[in-house]
């Protein structure tokens, strides 16, 4: 059905004024065209076009802004040193959206499709990709249901979009750890839940924790299962792992946690370097353990927007627990050096990651 689709093109005859690189931080500025496309349930997708960026009429019933049916990517678009542009592993967010939209009753979308529509968008907003180090263009692939319809259930009509965000590099202050608070109180996500998918509700649902730890001076919540709160989930909106001795320690993918690219990417590469990883379910207690008796060597989190984050510290239950003397860690050094080197095209590509 979605085999016909072409790709209209309506450019902006308003261009906006570029910010300056040191204005960017993360998600203030939008390029000046947006992707978009409509599903409703007689016709499936279609009206796929590029167009000017700009805001939606919607239903102030629409299903979205009452039942939250909405589920997001985010992906980023690098200018190397040879003028090309590289995404980094794009069909990994594609899928990891489409099998989102199945969870949250959503039509799937053609991922050839938004590749193709992708790449023209981010080509025609070429000139917003930074060419500062570190910084970069953020894709933002969106979809929402917007019947005008108050009843509960899976809306007919859905807009997917796709937004673009020029930003700064995640360190212009240096490649600094993090100090993260253990959150006891609070979780992010339940088995059986829709904790491994990228939907709104989860976002707003860590917001009051992550307010409480950066009140309290941490930049991080550490979220543990929401059985026993015991076990190590995530970090934040990224994926954690440990050095426990000789050994790169990650908790698995059970559901309720988001399965990161990073995260993938990280296992990966450090397999290949002859490192041993193991996903494993990971107890605070043997984390903090760990720190106590020196055996926890260092500790990171992954992510698109940080690509790596070291972690100088874990607080829990009243007391702080540094890590690594609260300095960022070799691995976690060599593995951001050698993935920027990848998504900037610097280096090989042993995976074929680029495109
Ligand atoms: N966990 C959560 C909850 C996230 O939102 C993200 C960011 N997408 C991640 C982990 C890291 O995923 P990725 O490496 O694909 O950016």
């Amino acid at each position: 059905m979605w085999k016909d689709i072409d790709i209209s093109l309506e450019k902006t005859e308003t261009p906006k004024p570029k910010p300056a690189v040191e204005e960017l931080g993360f998600g203030r500025h939008f390029t000046d065209h947006m992707f978009r496309m409509d599903w409703n349930r007689e016709q499936g997708w279609q009206q796929a076009r590029i167009c000017s960026y700009q805001p939606f009429e919607m239903d102030p019933a629409a299903t979205v802004l009452h039942y939250g049916q909405a589920i997001f990517e985010g992906l980023k678009a690098y200018r190397g040193d040879n003028g090309q542009i590289y995404l980094f592993r794009p069909l990994d967010n594609l899928e990891r959206m489409n099998r989102g939209a199945v969870r949250m009753s959503m039509p799937r979308f053609p991922v050839d499709l938004i590749l193709q529509g992708l790449k023209a968008l981010v080509y025609l907003d070429r000139d917003w990709i930074p060419e500062a180090n570190g910084a970069s263009l953020y894709l933002r692939p969106t979809m929402i249901g917007v019947d005008p319809f108050l009843g509960l259930k899976p809306a007919d009509n859905y807009i997917f979009y796709l937004i673009m965000s020029p930003v700064g590099s995640y360190y212009a202050g240096g490649f600094s750890p993090t100090k993260i608070f253990v959150c006891r109180d609070y979780v992010r996500a339940v088995k059986g839940g829709v904790g491994e998918v990228k939907t709104a509700g989860n976002y707003a649902a860590s917001l009051l924790a992550y307010e409480m730890a950066n009140k309290a001076g941490y930049t991080q919540v550490l979220w543990l299962d929401a059985c026993e709160r015991r076990y190590v989930e995530e970090v934040g909106t990224s994926n954690i792992f440990f050095m426990l001795d000789d050994t790169l320690v990650t908790p698995p993918l059970g559901g309720s946690i988001l399965g990161g690219i990073t995260r993938d990417s990280v296992i990966k590469l450090a397999r290949s370097w002859d490192i041993k990883v193991e996903e494993r379910p990971v107890t605070i207690d043997e984390v903090l353990a760990a720190s106590q008796d020196g055996t926890l060597k260092e500790s990171f989190a992954t992510g698109t927007a940080a690509v790596i984050s070291p972690v100088g510290e874990l607080f829990c239950d009243d007391t702080g627990y540094p890590i690594n003397r609260g300095e960022a860690g070799p691995l976690a050094e060599r593995l951001f050096e050698e993935l920027q080197a990848i998504q900037y095209g610097r280096s090989e590509d042993p995976f074929k990651w680029t495109m």
